[in-house]
């Protein structure tokens, strides 16, 4: 057996994979555009959600074999606005995420993962675009298209720690707009899924609400940018090319909360290497239930209006939001049944899907211009 094996794209989808096999000692080379990692991030702050699954996810990842050799820091409150203006606090008994840095420098998520990854043997060539490749391999090479926006800015402050969201369609449209801040860092975004030209204004509509409503100091903002993918594909063992994270559109439709179908993509991709199984048959039973539930808590989302996020947000509020969320995030029959209607709605703007893969220079942009492309959703 040839223990050796390339992977395309050194994100967290594909060092999980290339950490996996290192250790079980494959010889793997991993292939990266740019010249680090977490280039496509901006030392910007995200949540490593905590409710989807009644396992921690530090002690997922750690049950992985991914060592916690990064900065994160479990919040477990935060303050919820809406379009009524108040703020609704929620507390939970246990982290609803854990926040993480994400970017290129040394308290990222995507640094610790590089240093695990070469001190386990894996070769990172960087500044490696490949555009085709004949052999087996990994395809980890993170969304295509942009079916989701994120607007922000990472900006330092002397503000404590803190964590806020706000679901209101004239700040976010059909999506939410956030606040973190740790250790006189923060990160403000508006995450939304319509209207992409104003998505600066939409930024500036977050920025604002957050500054007159919490005391908060910005100092020296740098914007960033930023977009997801969502497609379903039946197969992600295609042509002996295994593909993992969002590049085989593994995320999360309701928010966009990709980083542990990233995880769990990439681990799974690799035991099916080590232990010569069916890649197809472990997504499908392990990721696949959760994102159909996905899809449907979009569709379902997307028809709650203001009173709607109102009424939610009163939810969980007074209940315990791990647990709300979990539920919501947890596949059901009835979710099962809707599913199939909710993934004809939200189509990705990758119109031809077979063009999604390693040799593919379409980047979402370019087929935007090209008119080819529907607005998701519509
Ligand atoms: C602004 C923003 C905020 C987010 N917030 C959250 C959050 O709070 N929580 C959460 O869970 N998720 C969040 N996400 C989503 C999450 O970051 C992604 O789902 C996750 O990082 C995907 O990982 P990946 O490994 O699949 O892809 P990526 O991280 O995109 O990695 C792909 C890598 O492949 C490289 N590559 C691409 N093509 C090639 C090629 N042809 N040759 C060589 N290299 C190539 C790229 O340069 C890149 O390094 C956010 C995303 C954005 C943009």
């Amino acid at each position: 057996m040839n223990k050796k094996i390339d992977i395309i794209g050194a994100g967290i989808a594909g060092l999980t994979a290339a950490i996996t096999l290192a250790r079980d000692g494959y010889a793997v080379t991993v292939f990266e555009q740019h010249a680090d990692v977490g280039y496509r991030f901006n030392n910007d702050f995200q949540g490593l959600e905590n409710w989807s699954s009644k396992i921690d996810i530090m002690q997922e990842l750690a049950s992985m074999g991914i060592s916690l050799n990064f900065d994160y820091t479990p919040y477990s409150n935060g303050l919820i606005f809406t379009s009524r203006g108040q703020a609704i606090s929620m507390q939970s008994r246990i982290p609803i995420f854990y926040l993480v840095c994400r970017g290129s420098n040394s308290e990222t998520l995507d640094y610790a993962l590089r240093r695990q990854a070469e001190e386990c043997g894996v070769v990172i060539k960087f500044g490696k675009r490949i555009e085709t490749h004949d052999g087996r391999a990994i395809i980890a090479t993170g969304p295509k298209a942009g079916d989701i926006i994120a607007a922000g800015i990472t900006f330092k402050t002397d503000s404590p720690d803190m964590a806020a969201v706000v679901f209101d369609d004239s700040m976010a449209p059909k999506g939410y707009g956030y606040l973190l801040v740790r250790r006189g860092k923060g990160t403000i975004a508006s995450v939304i899924f319509r209207e992409f030209r104003k998505a600066s204004h939409y930024l500036t509509m977050c920025q604002e609400l957050f500054k007159s409503r919490l005391t908060l100091d910005i100092r020296e903002p740098k914007k960033f940018g930023g977009f997801g993918n969502f497609f379903m594909r039946k197969y992600q063992n295609r042509n002996n090319k295994l593909y993992v994270g969002e590049a085989a559109g593994f995320q999360d439709y309701l928010w966009g909360f990709g980083m542990r179908y990233a995880f769990r993509s990439g681990y799974l991709a690799a035991k099916s290497i080590i232990e010569e199984s069916d890649y197809d048959m472990a997504w499908k039973r392990n990721l696949r239930p959760s994102l159909e539930t996905s899809v449907v808590n979009r569709y379902l989302f997307e028809r709650l209006g203001q009173r709607g996020y109102h009424y939610f947000a009163n939810k969980l509020s007074t209940g315990e939001p791990v647990d709300i969320l979990g539920k919501n995030y947890n596949p059901s029959l009835v979710k099962r049944l809707l599913s199939g209607v909710a993934v004809k709605i939200y189509t990705s703007r990758v119109k031809n899907r077979e063009c999604n893969h390693v040799d593919c220079t379409c980047v979402w942009c370019t087929c935007a211009k090209n008119g080819q492309l529907g607005v998701f959703g519509n």
